[in-house]
């Protein structure tokens, strides 16, 4: 490996985790295991074991409230928060094994997805890390939410400036900007919670959805006030920004460049994802700038 490359990193050891899907209220598990080098985040459905779903092949389904994966066989909701995790330390390799059909929401963080991660050590291996960046500055858009990513020029950092207006006035205006790196992830962005609107749970629980919601793993924003205590000021759009995290993971290869945001969410960068897989000569990987 060359001086400016970075190595691939998988975990040391395996690790369970185990809880209930957010939307599905039903029990669910997955263990985290640690994988060659080059083979990239593998999922393995235990009752599907042939039918193995490679992360950075597909392109999420167009869900609302939750990214989802679809192999042949079987089909996963829910894994934004565990992808976040697996980008923000910066993992390469790791194969997950899931029992059931969305992946435990916990603390509705990446919390506890880090926790569990940092306790067994990251394992450095030999080959250099890969990174993914558009070859020109690729732009989705639609009414008045748009996302934009530029090419990575001189690093592998990836950069964000992402602002968002929720028209509730317990929720402001907010914006956050800066480049991602693992302390700043565990710091700043892993603790942030799931949130929902209490007037949209009845819509939801009527579609089927939300029926594992709980204050335990929901900041719930009411009329006129938020239920529970918040973990930030501005928790709400750190969650965000996890999402965008977690979403953009599934690129298969971490993304290096500048992404531009606003308001945007699950549908728009499944529009990026789609993107590199129809167009994977418009996209390029490298080791280092
Ligand atoms: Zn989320």
């Amino acid at each position: 490996m060359k001086n400016n490359q970075t190595p691939q990193k998988t975990i040391n050891y395996e690790v369970f985790l185990e809880g209930v899907g957010v939307h599905s209220g039903e029990r669910s598990a997955i263990t985290l295991r640690p994988a060659q080098e080059n083979s990239g985040i593998t999922l393995l459905n235990k009752k599907f074991p042939n039918d193995l779903l490679q992360i950075g092949t597909v392109v999420p389904e167009q869900a609302m409230h939750a990214t989802v994966l679809k192999a042949k066989t079987w089909a996963v909701s829910t894994v934004e928060h565990l992808m976040a995790a697996i980008h923000g330390l910066e993992i390469d390799n790791l194969l997950v094994e899931i029992e059931g059909f969305e992946l435990p929401i916990l603390d509705g963080s990446a919390l506890p997805f880090v926790q569990a991660i940092q306790a067994t050590g990251l394992k450095i291996q030999i080959e250099p890390k890969q990174f993914v960046t558009p070859k020109q500055t690729l732009r989705f858009e639609e009414q008045k939410k748009y996302i934009e990513i530029q090419p990575a020029n001189k690093d592998n950092t990836l950069y964000f400036d992402y602002s968002v207006n929720f028209e509730h006035p317990l929720v402001r205006d907010s914006r956050m900007s800066g480049s991602l790196s693992p302390t700043y992830f565990t710091r700043e962005i892993a603790p942030a919670r799931t949130f929902g609107f209490l007037e949209q749970l009845p819509l939801l629980r009527k579609h089927g959805l939300a029926k594992g919601t709980t204050l335990g793993n929901t900041v719930v924003v009411g009329q006129e006030i938020v239920l529970n205590s918040q973990r930030f000021e501005d928790e709400f759009i750190r969650h965000k920004l996890l999402d965008l995290i977690g979403d953009l993971t599934l690129l298969g290869k971490p993304l290096a460049g500048t992404i531009i945001a606003h308001k945007t969410g699950h549908s728009f960068t499944r529009k990026i994802i789609e993107h590199s897989i129809q167009h994977p000569d418009q996209w390029e990987a490298f080791t280092s700038k």
